[in-house]
């Protein structure tokens, strides 16, 4: 899927960005920035969308958890964020890659006119070899109005600039038919079709021993990046070369291809 893709949407989740919780992964980054500078260098163009921003700000702030008041999260959110800017800045500078920060909320990308500006800004910035680095806007967005996980937003940015893969980067090798944990039966599914409902049945079973999102949210994100024709990939972030070996066309992960609607 990702060997013949021209615009690819890489999302990289909390756990991966702050290593569990215990602090920027600098190394991981390096590695991503690496590989998605080898993803450049073979004609494509990538958009990251990362988490981590509340997980980066509470541990700055010094907090023992994570709080559980908005203020204190969209605060922990505003921390981060700078954080992870400054991360990413200096391991693509190293490529000779810029970055850019995009943060988006539900509302931008359903006013018809905050959806185009932000459409037209990411395609330039893409044009000029640029990263966008996107995140949801945590400070100005409460709970009700929220995309609320980056796995939606993933998905709504790949339908955004009509990328042709999501990759979902995680802490998991991919989806099982069942708990791997709880379920000796449980089987790897290497292929599927995004969308089918039976997939819900599977994330769902194994979602409260999962990390933050989830299985269920990635499922849902691969259906919603179905609707603009993507194909999306849950792949574990801390296999080696993981994007470099994909770009390449080899099979690591669970791949949902995109259901082609006839009529
Ligand atoms: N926007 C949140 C953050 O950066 C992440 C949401 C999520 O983990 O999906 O902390």
């Amino acid at each position: 899927m990702l060997k013949d893709a021209k615009r690819v949407v890489v999302k990289v989740g909390s756990a991966l960005v702050t290593n569990d919780g215990r602090g920027l992964d600098v190394a991981a980054i390096e590695r991503w920035a690496t590989q998605i500078a080898a993803l450049q260098k073979m004609g494509k163009e990538v958009i990251l969308v990362s988490s981590g921003a509340i997980a980066e700000g509470v541990l700055r702030l010094g907090w023992h958890s994570r709080p559980d008041q908005v203020y204190q999260l969209q605060a922990a959110a505003a921390v981060g964020q700078m954080g992870l800017v400054q991360a990413y800045e200096t391991h693509f500078r190293d490529h000779g890659i810029g970055t850019a920060q995009v943060l988006l909320t539900h509302q931008n990308l359903t006013d018809r006119e905050q959806y185009l500006n932000a459409r037209m800004t990411i395609r330039e910035l893409l044009r000029l070899g640029i990263v966008p680095v996107v995140n949801e806007n945590d400070t100005v967005v409460t709970n009700e109005i929220k995309v609320g996980d980056n796995d939606t937003l993933g998905a709504l940015v790949t339908n955004l600039v009509e990328a042709d893969v999501l990759v979902i980067l995680t802490d998991q090798r991919g989806l099982y038919t069942a708990d791997p944990r709880k379920n000796p039966e449980a089987e790897f599914v290497a292929t599927a079709r995004a969308g089918d409902p039976a997939l819900e049945k599977m994330a769902g079973g194994a979602a409260s021993s999962l990390s933050k999102g989830g299985m269920i949210t990635k499922i849902l994100a691969a259906k919603r990046a179905a609707r603009s024709g993507a194909g999306t990939i849950i792949a574990s972030g801390r296999e080696e070369d993981v994007l470099v070996r994909l770009a390449n066309g080899e099979h690591i992960g669970t791949h949902l291809e995109p259901v082609s609607y006839t009529h």
